[in-house]
């Protein structure tokens, strides 16, 4: 369908609805087909095409992308955080590339960004949600270049779908009662910088963060998952709110149905991928936070992380999944509690 046949269609289909209950359910569903395998593509080949040159922290593929996501955050109708920019700017060292070979790593100093833009909550929208990506990847070594399809270039193009979704429900008079925030990191491959620095320099207060949805990974099928590939690992999600985890699970009960996997839900897990993703930094700070994986691959980190291993389709459902949580979350009468203590290290 067109955008405008499908935005016409639900202006017809739900013009009459009320926002509780069943209805509010029915309306979520049905803003959750705006998000759609083919934009998902159309964005992502872009972002993954060598044009972007890996986007590299502080390379000129990473500002490339930056600019991307702006624009498109803009086209859509998400807003720069406080009507000013969609840039959070800020500098950032970590050890830089070996590329002589000489065994040394030298200190690299670069200016960098995070790209957020809002959908503005209504009755309740000093209280945000923070939906998140990391969007910088590995950049160019010697001739290969490193696109990240999947990593994180999945993530990143269903942050734009899912903001499109919100703005959408909005625009029909259906939009959240908390506000949804949307993050693309800058920094993740350099040891989670980019969200390191935002939860030391919040857009909004730490404290009025309602959870963390981050997705890292999410547009391919693990080995364990080849017979089977309806499927997303859940990480995170008991860890500190038993509501957060109930949520989730809601939302994927009444549409999608992927096979939940918490096999990696364990801060011991040999793998620690509790650990590993910009969430991390959310959960430091006692913010619940769930993260969204398709489990590693054999082009993981590699030149061979291209977008024709995507599978869009469950792209789309997985990101539909993350729209869903974010809906019940931010439409939620009380504010989701954190009842549980933070795992130790
Ligand atoms: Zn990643």
């Amino acid at each position: 369908m067109s955008l405008f046949l499908r935005r016409l269609f639900f202006v017809f289909a739900f013009l009459p609805a009320f926002l509780n209950g069943q209805e509010n359910q029915e309306v979520m569903g049905s803003f959750g087909k705006f998000i759609d395998a083919g934009d998902l593509k159309k964005h992502l080949s872009v972002l993954a095409s060598d044009k972007y040159e890996g986007r590299e922290t502080g390379k000129r593929g990473q500002k490339r992308s930056a600019r991307y996501l702006a624009k498109e955050f803009k086209k859509i109708g998400a807003s720069p955080p406080g009507d000013t920019s969609y840039f959070q700017t800020f500098e950032l060292s970590f050890k830089g590339h070996d590329t002589k070979d000489t065994g040394k790593k030298s200190i690299t100093k670069v200016k960098t960004e995070n790209v957020i833009a809002i959908i503005e909550g209504s009755d309740l929208k000093e209280e945000v949600i923070v939906i998140s990506a990391h969007y910088d990847h590995l950049g160019v070594k010697g001739k290969k270049v490193y696109n990240g399809a999947d990593d994180d270039g999945s993530g990143t193009v269903a942050l734009l779908e899912i903001a499109q979704a919100f703005a959408e429900a909005k625009r029909a008079g259906y939009g959240p009662r908390r506000t949804i925030v949307f993050i693309a990191f800058t920094g993740e491959e350099k040891g989670l910088l980019g969200s390191k620095f935002y939860v030391s320099n919040p857009t909004y207060p730490l404290e009025k963060t309602v959870c963390n949805l981050n997705i890292d990974m999410v547009g391919r099928i693990d080995k364990a998952h080849e017979k089977d590939t309806n499927y997303v690992y859940i990480i995170g999600s008991d860890m500190l709110s038993t509501q957060l985890h109930a949520l989730n699970e809601k939302a994927n009960e009444l549409y999608g149905k992927l096979g939940l996997d918490y096999k990696y839900n364990d801060p011991k897990d040999k793998n620690r991928f509790y650990y590993r993703s910009d969430h991390y930094n959310f959960a430091k700070n006692n913010i619940p936070v769930i993260f969204y994986f398709n489990g590693v691959h054999e082009d993981y980190h590699r030149d061979t992380d291209e977008i024709h291993k995507i599978n869009f389709w469950m792209l789309e459902k997985r990101a539909r999944l993350v729209f869903y949580t974010a809906w019940l979350v931010a439409n939620q009468e009380k504010r989701i509690t954190v009842d549980k203590k933070p795992p130790s290290r």
